[in-house]
């Protein structure tokens, strides 16, 4: 969406339609589009703090060998299992290619030692062995974990009340192992094992299908990439929605809501009045705004204890590939004890324009982005370099984008629980708050914090609201993935 569509954007005082929905991320995004395809009829507004529709999405252009391309800043993979995305990025006629991982992959762990393997990581015996059966027991526990609400596990109160650090302390016997693991969610969740709370890790890898789905690049989570980026989902989406229904730069301030309507009031004191409201927003940003009446408890007990993760994504661009002339897939995970924690994968564009992307995640993250630009740049590309040689520091452009820093999401890639929040979780993530639905990735059952939920989520939340506003238009299947579901554990609440 270009800035001077944007800026002819409408923005009224007051006005007044069916359904708000406040985000224009992925989840805001889908639910409007599910709305409208519905029902063309139905007035729908998107309120987007932001100036630009995608929210934790964001593709940038860089230098590089044959002049300019893409690449994405936020959430980039998609894979086969996550059928909510892939379907809709059939639905808008975009392609998807596959995630290069063909070669010799890097890994250093804590005895600074750097290891090249194919297939099974080059670890010794015993940490394999130990690695494997951790694995094993996370997908047998996550298997009692239901995610519609992972409360009702036998075990929820215990496995709630430890980290993941706590329980792999407790499970591994070797020290290679749990740094491994250590080194696995770190990168993945952008936050440090010991603030995630285990039946939180349990659920999450449940909904993803298994850590197989979750870790193996040539499986699920990391199987394909989007031609062209991933905000261009988002950016299709808004044109489908209309873009003059969508107002940016509208943080949302308060909400209040009656027997008959929520008035939504945004920062610069602009008032929309509809009969239903969607909020997509992160936990804790939905926290930070007024509602009168007063969100339930279990809701702001949930949020409170939900955090983003702290992630920074950097993209290099390279004349040549010449990791790949060398035997090499260009995937690094290193996290030397002494050295800057990482995970860098090939990033070579469809159009052929070599590349690597990588991150830097929780604490590591913090202290690496306490320095000046130029000192995190060269931090990066020598940690790079020790593994794929010098020609790692020779590149064409570099970019960082740091999502601790972005105002109204700060922190990804998702959301983490911390220890005790699971006792709210079903209820406050997805309950109806009156005339008030939540959706967002975090709410999602299937793939939650990745693309794939966040779409679920807004065609759920959608599929409520039409049960209310359009009856006709939703088949009681449909109600079934919703708060409305007749033996839900959540209870109608309208
Ligand atoms: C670095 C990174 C890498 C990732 N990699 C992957 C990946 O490879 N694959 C994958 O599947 N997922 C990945 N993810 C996660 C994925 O991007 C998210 O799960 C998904 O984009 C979330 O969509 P959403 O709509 O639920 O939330 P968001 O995209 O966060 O949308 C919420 C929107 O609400 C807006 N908002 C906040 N406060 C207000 C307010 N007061 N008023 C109005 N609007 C407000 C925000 O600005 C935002 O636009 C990654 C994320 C990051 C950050």
């Amino acid at each position: 969406m270009n800035a001077n569509a944007d800026e002819k954007m409408a923005s009224p005082a007051s006005v007044e339609v069916d359904v708000v929905v406040v985000g224009a991320g992925l989840s805001g995004l889908s639910a409007a589009y599910e709305l409208t395809k519905r029902d063309p009829s139905l007035r729908v507004a998107v309120l987007e703090a932001k100036d630009r529709v995608g929210g934790r999405t964001l593709t940038t252009t860089l230098k590089a060998a044959g002049g300019e391309d893409v690449w994405d800043l936020g959430g980039q993979w998609v894979g086969s299992s996550q059928t909510h995305i892939m379907a809709l990025i059939q639905e808008l006629g975009l392609e998807v290619y596959s995630q290069y991982d063909k070669g010799k992959k890097y890994m250093k762990l804590g005895d600074n030692k750097i290891r090249t393997f194919t297939s099974i990581p080059a670890l010794p015996f015993w940490v394999l062995i130990d690695l494997y059966f951790l694995m094993r027991k996370i997908d047998s526990m996550s298997s009692q974990v239901p995610i519609e609400d992972p409360y009702q596990c036998q075990y929820a109160e215990k496995w709630d009340s430890i980290t993941v650090e706590e329980f792999m302390q407790q499970q591994c016997w070797t020290a290679g192992a749990k740094e491994a693991a250590d080194c696995l969610f770190l990168i993945l969740g952008g936050a440090d094992c010991s603030q995630m709370s285990l039946l939180f890790l349990l659920a999450q890898t449940n909904a993803a299908g298994g850590t197989g789905a979750v870790f193996d690049s040539s499986q699920s989570g990391q199987e394909f990439k989007v031609k062209g980026g991933t905000q261009q989902i988002s950016s299709l989406l808004a044109e489908k929605i209309g873009k003059q229904n969508i107002f940016l730069n509208h943080p949302v301030m308060t909400v209040t809501q009656d027997d008959t309507q929520v008035h939504i009031t945004t920062t610069k004191g602009d008032v929309f009045k509809c009969s239903r409201a969607i909020f997509t927003t992160m936990p804790q940003q939905t926290a930070s705004m007024q509602f009168n009446p007063c969100l339930p408890a279990e809701k702001l007990e949930l949020f409170k204890r939900m955090p983003a993760g702290y992630i920074v994504k950097f993209i290099i661009t390279y004349q040549t590939a010449f990791w790949r002339d060398e035997g090499f897939s260009g995937e690094i995970v290193s996290s030397g004890k002494t050295d800057l924690l990482l995970g860098v994968l090939d990033a070579t564009s469809p159009n052929g324009n070599p590349a690597l992307v990588g991150f830097v995640a929780a604490k590591h993250a913090v202290k690496w982005s306490s320095q000046e630009a130029s000192k995190r740049k060269a931090a990066v590309l020598s940690a790079i370099a020790e593994f794929l040689g010098p020609q790692a520091e020779e590149c064409l452009d570099y970019v960082e984008k740091n999502w601790g820093e972005e105002p109204y999401t700060l922190g990804g890639p998702g959301c983490i629980g911390g220890t005790g929040c699971m006792a709210y979780y079903a209820a406050g993530l997805r309950k109806p708050f009156k005339r008030i639905h939540f959706g967002g990735t975090e709410s999602a059952t299937a793939w939650c914090s990745y693309l794939s939920g966040a779409v679920q989520a807004g065609i759920r939340t959608a599929i409520e609201v039409l049960h209310h506003l359009r009856p006709q238009t939703v088949t009681q299947e449909e109600l079934k993935q919703t708060a409305y579901c007749p033996d839900s554990a959540q209870k109608k609440n309208d």
